[in-house]
């Protein structure tokens, strides 16, 4: 039989890539809990009609869709959202407003695999529902710049827009909402000229090449363009006026990057206001992205329920702070090897080393049955600090062989001073 591989698309992570996204997820969590949100876990495998209904025709392509024994039409779930969103409508309907929750796991979605796109990947996500004030907008930005600080990440910039802008622009156009769909999908792929030949006015085609236009570092000056820009389209320039109360708010509170980009869309259907993602120099793939959108949780037969929420890459997060040569923050434990010299030191060796790890060492205890010095061989290959080595001498008198293997000493040392001797 060949040897197996994993499936076109889906990873194996082994060792410092393993704990990479262990530790990005670490920081996910703990900002989840600076910011309030409650971790919730859902299925990976939900109703298709869920996922299907509002994530957009570019996900609803791209999902693993199957039929489960029971004859259920089912996907693995492409995001967070939909299933957030169904939680909000049926067991934490009647929680009390706002509600902040947080989820981490897998998503799957049939994207063409290449760096940073897989079939099979991890986002965290946070969704706050229940206001539609640019606050809660604002803290939505601020979380994510927080977990994109705290990971050690620099020069990293928000790319920000407002669906209301172009949506506003068309809907006053007449262009009915099944269009304004389709070139708001072909936008986030920048395919901007089929996006413009959906649109029959050239009036309309007129103002979203010109919106096209408008970008630029200084958010606020961009942001009064865009408001001249659409001054008689009045519902664009509420979402830009909206736009600008969010910028306030952020830019205000912290230390950030942004760029404005009234153009930009995204691939996910349900957004209705301030959409944003996040980039870092040299690397074209969005380490993240969120939005508003006010609609969602009523789609789904809920009370009408105004959200916030974003997701990150935690794939990609991993390769930027490749990128960057960002020190992870590594817990470097010492790391202690238990080695018992004869067979009938096994269960004392044992005792010492649930000792150790109870102390919060980390300890790798011999279950090769190795003669001593092949086990101190291994241990040193694999990078192990000290090797406990348990003897019978020694023990008669409650000692052990404590050997620091990086300075390459060895003392006798009594149990009870065991744990202070290795962590001083
Ligand atoms: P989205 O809501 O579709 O923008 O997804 C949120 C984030 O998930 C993106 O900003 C990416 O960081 C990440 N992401 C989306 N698709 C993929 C993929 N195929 N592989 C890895 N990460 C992805």
């Amino acid at each position: 039989m060949p040897a197996f591989q994993t499936v076109r698309g889906m990873r194996d992570l082994i060792g410092e890539e393993a704990q990479a996204f262990t530790t990005i997820i670490s920081k996910a969590r703990e900002t989840a809990v600076l910011y309030g949100y409650k971790e919730v876990i859902t299925p990976h495998v939900e109703p298709l009609e869920l996922l299907s209904a509002k994530s957009g025709e570019e996900i609803r392509q791209r999902m693993f869709i199957f039929k489960d024994l029971g004859d259920r039409q089912v996907a693995l779930r492409p995001e967070f959202t939909a299933s957030i969103a169904r939680l909000a409508t049926t067991s934490l309907k009647n929680e009390p407003k706002p509600l902040r929750l947080f989820s981490v796991g897998t998503v799957y979605r049939y994207d063409e695999p290449q760096r940073g796109r897989y079939r099979e990947f991890w986002q965290s996500n946070f969704e706050l529902m229940g206001s539609a004030k640019p606050e809660a907008d604002a803290e939505i930005v601020l979380l994510t710049n927080n977990l994109m600080k705290s990971l050690g990440l620099h020069s990293y910039a928000f790319k920000i827009g407002h669906i209301g802008v172009i949506r506003g622009i068309l809907s006053q156009d007449g262009v009915d909402e099944k269009t304004q769909n389709a070139v708001l999908q072909r936008m986030d792929k920048k395919e901007y000229d089929e996006a413009l030949k959906l649109v029959e006015s050239e009036k309309c085609r007129g103002m979203l090449r010109g919106l096209l236009e408008i970008r630029g570092n200084d958010w606020l000056d961009s942001v009064e363009q865009i408001q001249t820009y659409v001054a008689d389209y009045e519902k664009a320039k509420a979402a830009a006026e909206n736009l600008a109360e969010v910028l306030k708010l952020v830019t205000e509170s912290a230390d950030i990057t942004i760029v404005v980009e009234p153009a930009f869309a995204r691939g996910l259907e349900y957004y209705t206001g301030m959409i944003f993602e996040i980039y870092i120099p040299g690397l074209d793939i969005a380490l993240g992205g969120g939005g508003r959108y006010d609609k969602l949780i009523e789609a789904f037969g809920g009370e009408p329920t105004p959200a916030v929420g974003c997701a990150h890459g935690i794939d990609r997060v991993a390769i930027a702070l490749q990128t960057q040569k960002t020190a992870l923050a590594a817990k470097a434990e010492k790391k202690v090897a238990v080695l018992p010299i004869t067979e009938a030191m096994k269960s004392e060796a044992l005792r010492i080393a649930q000792g150790l790890r109870a102390a919060g060492l980390t300890v790798e205890f011999e279950v090769m049955g190795r003669k001593m010095a092949k086990a101190l061989e291994d241990a040193d290959k694999r990078k192990v600090d000290f090797a406990v080595i348990v003897g019978e001498r020694e023990l008669k008198e409650g000692s052990v062989v404590l050997k620091d293997l990086v300075k390459r000493e060895q003392s006798t040392i009594p149990i009870d001073k065991l744990v202070e001797k290795i962590k001083s």
